[in-house]
């Protein structure tokens, strides 16, 4: 009966307007599809499955969904980024809303500006007062692209950190998934901003992600275009900068501010490009904005400002606190299974270990746990050892004609007091047991002798 049922291109998928297109507060692609999937009372996997991957003419996709496989999410975590997923997924999304402003829920336009590393956060982080207040005034509940930037750590508008666990269940929320739903727990379904407390930066932090933040909505909102290649501004400026701050000198430039001097070559010649955050610290160092850096031809005022201990890349005892940075730091010890406690894990990253454990209890569970269970494996496997070398020792004795009585046995070992440990003992006994000399002579006597028995 549905066979005359024509369906227009335009019929396809609502026309969903996303939210702050054109502003700091746009949404990001990985929200967009949530909703749409949302509003059309279907999941993200169902829409990915039966409009998104047909569309987007992806043989691998095609195979990945029909053996029922991750690929499209394994990728979920660029789609944001400005790489062939995100430009196939929004080319796919415009066709299928008949829109064409897609686009700009992605980085696409910093595409050759900044290198993908470390542009993107690999799971997905929120303020949850945000979330509260939208829910409380009744708008579209959302997550807005700059959440995703891997630096931005803080909510400019209520001055606290961006969280990136449930405050339910403490489990980490990856980018996009088959069920996701917007401001609600993958794991747990409970909300997002249920119960999260208010944790403020520090000044020192808030200076630096003040400034980050500043310079990323400005981008955000520009809409032009920005010049890339070997010819930018951008490497123009940077040869400015070296040649009037730095009297010309690339060793001063990475002296002075703390880069591989490899890095400014490549920099300067226009072969690499900065990343964001090595782009931002020059700015600040320099006192001047991104978009000074990246769209202007003549730079003024430019100074280089005292020294600041920088927040990234410090592994011991940062003096801003950046708890980012001590989660991450947390998890590579989980990652990387190191045998160490909690009291250890904790002078590594140089934060109290009740502050840890206050803040990242789930990850403080976790090393303590591996930690036990090392120490626990690493004594069974010695008293292995030790089972052996009583046997051997045991057997030697016998084979010579020695009783071989306790004392003797830790006197050739060179161990006093060995066979005092249970199971050892109980282990020496048995190997008495076996020959029979158990109940031959009478223990207490031979063993302060361990002489001649036959
Ligand atoms: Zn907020
Ligand atoms: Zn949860």
């Amino acid at each position: 009966m549905y066979e005359h049922l024509f369906i227009t291109p335009r019929s396809v998928l609502y026309n969903i307007e996303p939210i702050g297109t054109g502003s700091e507060f746009v949404e990001s692609l990985t929200s967009y599809l949530a909703r749409v999937a949302f509003e059309h009372n279907t999941s993200v996997g169902h829409l990915v499955n039966k409009l998104l991957i047909p569309s987007m003419d992806k043989d691998y996709l095609h195979r990945s969904r029909d053996f029922g496989g991750n690929r499209f999410y394994e990728g979920a975590k660029t789609i944001n980024g400005y790489m062939e997923n995100s430009l196939s997924v929004v080319k796919a999304i415009e066709k299928l809303t008949v829109r064409d402003d897609i686009h700009k829920l992605t980085l696409i336009r910093w595409k050759n500006v900044f290198p993908l590393r470390e542009l993107l956060k690999k799971s997905l982080a929120w303020c949850p007062f945000c979330i509260k207040e939208w829910k409380e005034n009744n708008k579209t509940v959302y997550y807005p692209l700059i959440w995703s930037i891997d630096l931005v750590h803080m909510c400019h508008i209520h001055s606290c950190f961006l969280i990136n666990k449930c405050p339910t269940c403490f489990k980490q929320q990856d980018i996009l998934r088959r069920q996701s739903l917007v401001g609600i727990c993958q794991h747990c379904l409970r909300q997002l901003d249920d119960g999260a407390t208010k944790e403020k930066y520090g000044q020192e932090n808030k200076d630096w992600q003040g400034f980050v933040i500043d310079n990323v909505c400005s981008l955000l909102n520009y809409d032009g275009k920005i010049n890339t290649g070997e010819n930018s501004l951008l490497v123009k400026n940077l040869n400015l900068i070296c040649e009037k701050v730095f009297d010309g000198s690339i060793n001063e430039f990475s002296k002075q501010l703390n880069f591989a001097r490899s890095s400014v070559v490549g920099w300067i010649k226009g072969k690499v490009k900065p990343t964001l955050e090595n782009q931002l610290y020059i700015c600040q160092r320099l006192n001047i904005e991104i978009e000074q850096l990246l769209l202007t031809t003549n730079i003024q005022n430019f100074h280089i400002v005292k020294q600041r201990k920088r927040i990234i890349n410090t592994s011991s005892k940062p003096k801003r606190v950046d708890y980012y940075i001590v989660e991450k730091e947390l998890e590579k010890v989980i990652q990387n299974k190191e045998n160490i406690s909690m009291e250890a894990a904790a002078k590594k990253v140089g934060i109290n270990k009740r502050t840890l454990y206050r803040k990242f209890r789930h990850l403080c569970v976790q090393i303590s746990n591996h930690y036990k269970q090392y120490l626990e494996e690493r004594k069974l496997q010695r008293i292995l050892c030790l089972k052996i070398q009583v046997e051997a020792t045991f057997t030697n004795l016998y084979m010579q004609g020695i009783y071989p009585s306790r004392r003797k046995i830790e006197f050739v070992m060179n161990k006093p007091g060995v066979l005092k440990e249970r199971e050892l003992q109980s282990h020496w006994k048995g190997l008495l047991g076996k020959q029979g000399l158990l109940f031959e002579r009478n223990l207490g006597e031979c063993e302060d002798i361990g002489d001649e028995f036959q």
